[in-house]
């Protein structure tokens, strides 16, 4: 359950060369929380995990992970603090098989996960560990852009709308693997344009709007806020 904060964010600025997109963004994450960002297209909240995965180059302001200031470290080094991050395009290489792809990846911490354990955890996986990236569905590909990066030992997860265009039995599948890792302690910030979805895996909701956070809403005041709510994503 809830603890500390494992990732405190004061005042994050972040550009894309001249374009200033982050403009003071301030919240935090508990040891244990799932949390997502929500927002409009072009709100912020891509470049917000990248920020903090340090793969922004231009930010300023105050990313702690674990008390330790990160705003100046490069990506390797957030790494090793067991932050990893999932991106949008998944980064599968498709020349490999699957079991090839969850070999790729560095050990960054302690407790990164067995084959078997993943396996456990993904049994569609195991059936396609010999094929080929290429040949996967979406949702496959998606499950082992995940399994990649529990391979790494990393407890603190950055998704990045890891549901975007798949299937509605395999988002069922994506939230089940997401809640089966929040009780194994696992913290993950999720990129989410899927409402539904991201109610039904997350502790609280940042809501982003022009690079600031504008609202934070607790899971179980969802209901009681869903005008609010649909006002900020203009649905
Ligand atoms: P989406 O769901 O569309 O990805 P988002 O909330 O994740 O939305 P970001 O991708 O973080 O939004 O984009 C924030 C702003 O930064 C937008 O105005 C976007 O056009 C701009 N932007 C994003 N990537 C780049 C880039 N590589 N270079 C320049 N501007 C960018």
């Amino acid at each position: 359950s809830a603890g500390k904060p494992l990732l405190q964010v004061d005042g994050l600025e972040g550009w894309y060369g001249e374009s200033h997109v982050l403009h003071g963004m301030d919240f935090h994450v508990n040891d244990g929380e799932v949390v997502t960002l929500l927002g409009r297209n072009g709100a912020g909240k891509t470049t917000t995990i990248k920020a903090i995965m340090g793969l922004l180059n231009k930010r300023a302001g105050s990313v702690k992970v674990g008390g330790t200031e990160t705003i100046n470290l490069q990506a390797r080094h957030i790494a090793r603090l067991g932050v990893a991050i999932c991106p949008e395009e998944r980064g599968i290489f498709s020349s490999l098989s699957v079991e090839e792809n969850m070999n790729l990846p560095p050990k960054l911490a302690e407790g990164g996960l067995s084959l078997e354990r993943i396996y456990d955890l993904f049994p569609n996986l195991k059936e396609r560990r010999r094929s080929q990236g290429t040949k996967l569905s979406g949702g496959e590909q998606q499950m082992l852009a995940i399994a990649r990066i529990l391979r790494t030992g990393s407890k603190f997860l950055l998704l990045d709308e890891p549901t975007e265009g798949l299937a509605p039995v395999i988002v069922q599948q994506i939230g089940r693997t997401i809640a089966a890792l929040k009780q194994e302690g696992f913290t993950i910030v999720l990129v989410e344009q899927n409402f539904r979805f991201a109610a039904s895996v997350a502790d609280r909701h940042y809501v982003v709007e022009q690079g600031k956070i504008v609202d934070m809403i607790e899971n179980e005041a969802l209901d009681a806020n869903i005008d609010k709510l649909h006002a900020y994503l203009g649905v």
